[in-house]
């Protein structure tokens, strides 16, 4: 499901991210979530940046914030895991038409990267992936990964994807009782998206 807005996350200062992580890790957060994504949002002057209105900007750093603590909760039950998968999504594809060369298979259901083009950030997730012993999905839907998941016994998954749909996605894999990380869009739009290599690197 995208978010009904777009936002743009990539000229927003690192140190916007590295507060995300403190401000998730302080205590008793549930009882000032609000209030705390509020203060990030004005801080980092996001609203500036992005353009979002309020309302957007705070369900925004909400799910960020959100997206973080899972992976945290979680950390210690993903790096015991073996068998792992890596899905990635297609909207961050340099081409979205017909210039990119992935293959679809509709049984997985995902593409499998032709690595057609080196600046492709997908390309490099792939390889990245691949050199960890990732089996790498690019997905072109949320609703591939229960069908993802039924055909291939994996213990640990790492999702990239925007915000929503992550937090989507844990409760999946909760449910089924995998252990997972997650990596959030720092670009949404559903084409000509992209994410942090580097935080991929480190998730993984
Ligand atoms: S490098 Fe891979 S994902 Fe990127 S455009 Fe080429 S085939 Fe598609
Ligand atoms: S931005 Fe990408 S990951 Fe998010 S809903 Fe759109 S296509 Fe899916």
């Amino acid at each position: 499901m995208p978010y009904g807005f777009s936002f743009d996350l990539s000229e927003i200062s690192k140190s916007f991210f590295r507060e995300l992580a403190r401000v998730s890790h302080e205590r008793k957060l549930h009882k000032k979530f609000g209030v705390r994504a509020r203060y990030l949002a004005e801080k980092f002057r996001l609203q500036e940046i992005t353009g979002l209105d309020v309302p957007n900007a705070l369900q925004l750093v909400e799910d960020l914030i959100d997206v973080h603590m899972r992976n945290v909760s979680e950390r210690e039950n993903f790096v015991k895991t073996k068998k792992r998968a890596l899905f990635l999504p297609h909207c961050a594809r340099k081409y979205m038409d017909s210039r990119c060369q992935a293959q679809f298979n509709p049984e997985l259901p995902s593409y499998k990267c032709a690595h057609c083009s080196p600046d492709c950030i997908v390309n490099q997730a792939t390889t990245l992936g691949e050199s960890k012993g990732y089996d790498v999905y690019i997905l072109p839907g949320g609703s591939c990964v229960p069908e993802i998941l039924k055909k291939n016994r994996y213990e640990g998954v790492v999702g990239v994807s925007c915000s929503q749909e992550l937090k989507l996605g844990g409760e999946y894999l909760k449910y089924m009782g995998l252990a997972g990380q997650a990596v959030p869009l720092l670009k949404n739009g559903c084409a000509k998206t992209t994410f942090s290599l580097g935080n991929l690197k480190k998730i993984l």
